[in-house]
């Protein structure tokens, strides 16, 4: 076996490990007995520490400095530079870290249901203390001397620097304020009709099969908090059917735009750098663009909403299709950041990312996050928190570790605003298509401009590619704006 073979078994054999803990995760959150949570804490934190050892192991260093001196393709010049800036931002993490990282998320996801469920953030706060040390441990590792908020962001947008996050998301919080001061509410009733399960499930599963999720590679389960997980050999999604009809499909076009980015990454790259999406807020492009610009438009109704009332006849025979058209987006400030609509959407993460950064910092201590929390509430949205568990204890992603992750759900919907009106001008009949049921079209669109490309272009390299410029607010802002503004 010649040294790039080696390589590229090496990165195999780790990542289908990784995708063993990737389906461990899944069972946790779909089928797994509650009581069985600190064993799956175990095993998966002994996973992640075998698979973080073979990665950080001196041989594969060795290999990879051996491979960047070597005469390679293109394709395999990029694994090794690729994986070789991996492997040196993994080796500034101890394993005894690793090890001690995953086992206290693990132990903090409980603490947090626990918290969230009795409204108690005292007993969630130790524990949160202790996950903010870790990772600005880690941060100061991989990156010293850089603040510890942008090292963390790093983690999720390699190369989107913190002050271009902010600038961004000031726009928008800007840009879309007056929007909101105006939007209307619209009457919601008739997405909480009382459609069975089964139904549900087999209407959900029929729309991410138009959208294009292959029949023999993906799935569709049910847990708590909708979710995506696995690769182009096995992907599954979940959605839910607790928050109405309506949420269960949009949870579904959500998942299916981020499952049909992991189909859509080529299959001899498992594994390696080529065959890995991006970042996550490209990744997020994925699913935004699917569940807001197609999902929540009239074309892709016109076609659908007609099969829908028949799926789940009698239950909707008094809607129509402009009914339902203005009830999927209604404007409504409300307290929950998974619930909430396309246009206040923003103004929760842009809170999430002001709160992060003085947390981080030292500015609020994690005792003050409740009460910085529900100001912040009333400022930028205008609701009232009445606790904790729907203000500062709703979100998953403390206590899982991730901090600096949410900024990439906001990047991630301008983006998709971007990459609409780009694929809109290369493809002038996109909305009639879909009139006629057909997202294909799209589909290979995102899959010749993104998909495919897996990490061989930096993010703002592969936008300008796709979109003719980089990363910006205006084509977000605008949409919005238009939108909201039509439906007034
Ligand atoms: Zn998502």
């Amino acid at each position: 076996m010649n040294d790039y073979d080696l390589l590229v078994s090496k990165l195999k054999k780790i990542s289908v490990l990784g995708s063993v803990n990737g389906i461990l995760g899944w069972d946790h959150q779909v089928y797994m007995p509650k009581g069985s949570s600190e064993l799956r804490a175990e095993q998966q934190a002994m996973i992640a520490g075998m698979t973080h050892e073979m990665f950080v192991a001196d041989d594969m260093g060795k290999l990879l400095k051996k491979l960047s001196k070597a005469s390679l393709s293109e394709d395999q010049r990029l694994v090794v530079e690729e994986t070789l800036e991996d492997w040196e931002k993994a080796r500034c993490v101890p394993t005894e870290l690793v090890h001690k990282y995953e086992e206290v998320t693990s132990k903090a996801f409980i603490v947090w249901e626990k918290a969230r469920a009795k409204n108690d953030f005292k007993s969630f706060a130790p524990v949160l203390q202790e996950i903010i040390n870790l990772n600005v441990k880690i941060a100061e590792l991989q990156y010293p001397g850089m603040e510890p908020y942008e090292a963390m962001l790093k983690g999720y947008d390699r190369d989107l620097p913190l002050k271009k996050i902010a600038s961004l998301l000031a726009e928008v919080r800007a840009g879309i304020k007056p929007v909101i001061a105006k939007a209307k509410k619209q009457d919601t009733k008739a997405l909480f009709a009382p459609v069975s399960e089964a139904v549900q499930h087999d209407f959900n599963l029929k729309i991410a099969r138009d959208m294009g999720l292959n029949q023999d590679l993906s799935r569709l389960d049910v847990s708590t908090h909708p979710f995506t997980t696995g690769t182009m050999l096995d992907t599954r999604i979940t959605t839910r059917f607790d928050h109405g009809w309506w949420g269960a499909i949009s949870a579904t076009i959500h998942e299916s735009g981020h499952a049909l980015y992991e189909l859509g990454l080529k299959k001899e790259h498992f594994g390696n750098p080529l065959g890995s999406a991006v970042s996550l807020s490209v990744h997020e492009s994925q699913s935004r663009i699917w569940e807001n610009h197609v999902g929540k438009g009239l074309a892709f109704w016109k076609h659908q909403f007609p099969l829908l009332k028949k799926a789940y006849a009698p239950h909707l025979k008094d809607l129509t299709l402009e009914k339902f058209h203005k009830a999927i987006n209604n404007v409504e400030p409300s307290l929950i950041r998974v619930e909430a609509d396309e246009l206040t959407y923003p103004m929760h993460v842009i809170l999430r990312f002001e709160l992060e950064k003085d947390m981080i910092s030292g500015k609020v201590k994690v005792n003050e996050i409740p009460a910085v929390w529900n100001q912040k509430m009333k400022d930028m949205i205008g609701v009232d928190v009445p606790d904790n568990a729907r203000g500062c204890l709703q979100d998953v992603h403390w206590s899982g570790g991730s901090i600096g992750y949410f900024p990439t759900y906001v990047v991630g919907s301008m983006l998709s605003a971007q990459l609409y009106n780009s694929a809109k001008r290369k493809i002038p009949n996109l909305e009639q298509q879909f009139e006629q049921g057909n997202t294909a079209g799209l589909l290979q669109w995102l899959r010749t401009n993104i998909h495919q490309h897996g990490r061989r272009y930096k993010k703002q390299e592969l936008v300008k590619k796709a979109t003719g410029k980089e990363i910006g607010s205006d084509d977000y802002i605008k949409y919005l704006t238009e939108k909201f503004t039509r439906l007034a």
